[in-house]
């Protein structure tokens, strides 16, 4: 089978052709007759079978067919990250090169200006995450209505990521005679309650998974110390058949250590996590993929949805908690049938985490001998009260943690300002003490109740994926599908917020804090009930920050002027960092009392802004 047989029109084959698809992949043998036909598909397949060919090639063709003036948002694609949405709109690119068609891309945790000067210049393709949609759409910036194709994508993750009402309101602005293309990997009930009230008529078109990474990558394992890892690493990213790296690492500090060891080696590297910003991750991202570093340090969930051509060598620094996770990763090498290396580090205390691994992959990872450093240290890992197994990297980047506040505490003691609320210090210091030093509670009832601790040892996180109905995957193939469904609450909460996470720096968010700092309160009405508490406790007021001329009602808005500006996100969904750095008694103190904000003056053409201290 040929492109050329699927009925695509001349410019896309060419386009086609100029990135060397020389034949359509299963996914696009299958959507693309049907979607050119104008039917709505219903596509099982996961990423990296070419799926995103399968809607883009027809959406491009449909619209160019029948030009419509003054570029309204014509085909609209839903993504659950920002990696996939970046993504997806270079394929549009690339495969409508030869067109006269526009898209753009719009997800968060970016300044939206230049976002919405594309949008004002008019797009026919909207590539688009949930959350800078609808913050978008609500200020009015995006308009649907001659919408004529809608693509979700990823459904499952998007449900998985805790997106899936989101989608749900998206879908309510959206006309309702359009054509649907419809991609999910898995089809759990909630999703296919999505397809039943979305889809009319669908075609079904399924693939298997890319295939098993077990055929094309070839595996090896090293046992090294922990303190000789980073040597192992260096000396084998310099040998010359490896290309390029994706060296995968248990914690963020972890990354970053790895990275800088690296550098220091003489080897480009750059690391990629959630406490980086969005602008430094794709410029990581775009200096891997071009080739100007050679190594990219990753934890899991920063990793997710890259799709990187051509990867030579997966690099597994710490192996992971959960087996279906080791799948994954190596799976980044094997990519449109490419082979590639996928080299696994073990340490003693991680021989108990190997076990379920080969388990799942039905056989042993072979193991490479008489390396320059093997390992020596054959101590037994330490353990909590529970029996748990007390990572070391983890302690390790929680006292890094620790450092760096201590560091910025004294920084600012020495500017004279107040030390930050100890919460997250707190917050670590009981993590922390509730896996490594149990308090003395738990110490009590764990020597009452002996045997909890003879139970056979588990890694931190893995009763809380039980809880959570976690079940190991009995063949590749399901590890393949499953796509991450298991991980704990803590982990689908870090990766909310590395989706969420916005660049401290970026425009607009540099706006917003001022805004906010020079935002005057709304008066009050007098009869108006002040609002409700929102389950923290009433600060008492500081004598020296709130003017006692202010009455107690002014000093928090009505939650409903609130939700005309932010409708957007649930509360739920935000950052626990952002909560916390606005509420401060630093932000009630300006602008009180009869002073007007110059949006409040007549004529403004400036909607005016509301401080509210229960924002966010
Ligand atoms: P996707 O599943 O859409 O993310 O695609 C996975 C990778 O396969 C991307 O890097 C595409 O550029 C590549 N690809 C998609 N279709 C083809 C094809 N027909 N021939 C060769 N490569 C392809």
């Amino acid at each position: 089978m040929t492109f050329d047989a699927l009925g695509l029109c001349a410019p896309i084959l060419s386009a086609l052709a100029d990135l060397d698809y020389e034949k359509p992949s299963p996914i696009q043998e299958k959507a693309i007759p049907p979607a050119l036909a104008g039917r709505d598909v219903l596509g099982c397949a996961q990423t990296g079978t070419g799926k995103t060919c399968a809607f883009a090639a027809p959406i491009l063709q449909r619209l160019d067919a029948r030009p419509v003036r003054g570029r309204p948002i014509r085909a609209l694609i839903l993504t659950p990250t920002r990696e996939l949405a970046l993504q997806i709109q270079e394929s549009f690119e690339a495969y409508g090169k030869n067109l006269p068609l526009r898209s753009a891309v719009i997800f968060g945790g970016v300044g939206q200006q230049p976002q919405v000067d594309k949008l004002k210049e008019g797009v026919d393709i909207l590539v688009a995450t949930p959350g800078r949609l609808e913050d978008l759409h609500n200020q009015g910036y995006i308009h649907v209505e001659k919408l004529e194709i809608f693509v979700l994508d990823e459904a499952d993750r998007m449900l998985d990521m805790g997106f899936i009402h989101d989608v749900k309101k998206i879908l309510t602005w959206l006309p309702r005679k359009k054509q649907t293309l419809f991609f999910s990997a898995t089809m759990p009930p909630e999703v296919q309650g999505l397809v039943d009230s979305l889809l009319t008529d669908p075609v079904k078109v399924a693939v298997d998974p890319v295939s098993s990474p077990v055929e094309v990558i070839d595996q090896k394992l090293y046992y090294v110390d922990r303190g000789n890892k980073s040597k192992l690493l260096a000396s084998l990213i310099q040998r010359p058949e490896v290309k390029n790296a994706l060296v995968f690492t248990r914690t963020k500090h972890g990354a970053n250590k790895v990275a800088g060891d690296l550098q220091k080696s003489g080897i480009s590297s750059a690391a990629i996590h959630g406490n980086k910003s969005q602008t430094a991750r794709q410029q990581a991202l775009a200096d891997f993929k071009a080739g100007r570093v050679k190594v990219l340090v990753a934890t899991d969930i920063a990793a997710r949805g890259i799709d990187i051509e051509e990867l030579s060598h997966v690099f597994n620094y710490n192996l992971p908690d959960v087996p279906e996770t080791y799948v994954h990763r190596i799976g980044r090498t094997g990519r449109a049938g490419h082979g590639g290396t996928a080299v696994s580090f073990c340490e003693f205390g991680e021989k108990e985490l190997l076990a379920p691994i080969e388990k799942l992959l039905k056989k042993p990872i072979p193991v490479v001998d008489g390396h320059p450093w093997p390992m020596e240290v054959f101590e037994a890992p330490k353990r909590d009260q529970r029996g748990r197994i007390v990572n070391a990297d983890d302690a390790e980047a929680r006292q890094a943690a620790r450092e760096r506040k201590k560091i910025r505490d004294e920084a600012k003691k020495a500017a004279g300002k107040p030390a930050a609320a100890p919460q997250t210090e707190k917050a670590a210091a009981s993590e922390a003490q509730k896996k490594e030093t149990p308090v003395s509670k738990r110490q009590k009832k764990a020597a009452a109740v002996p045997a909890k601790q003879e139970k056979p040892a588990q890694s931190p996180a893995s009763g809380k994926r039980k809880a959570a109905g976690y079940r190991p995957s009995r063949t590749l193939e399901e590890a393949l599908t499953a796509m991450e469904p298991h991980w704990s609450e803590e982990e689908r909460r870090a990766q909310k917020q590395t989706e969420y996470y916005r660049d401290p720096l970026a425009g607009d968010v540099v706006m917003d804090a001022t805004a906010r700092l020079l935002a005057p309160r709304k008066p009050a009405k007098a009869q108006e009930p002040p609002a409700k508490q929102s389950g923290r406790k009433k600060k008492k007021p500081n004598p020296q920050s709130v003017s006692p001329a202010v009455p107690e009602a002014q000093k928090r808005a009505p939650k409903a002027q609130v939700q005309e500006r932010q409708p957007s996100r649930p509360q739920a969904d935000r950052p626990k960092r952002n909560r916390k750095r606005r509420g401060g008694p630093m932000e009630v103190v300006l602008r009180l009392g009869s002073q007007k904000d110059s949006t409040e003056q007549q004529g403004s053409l400036m909607k005016p802004y509301y401080f509210n201290p229960d924002e966010d």
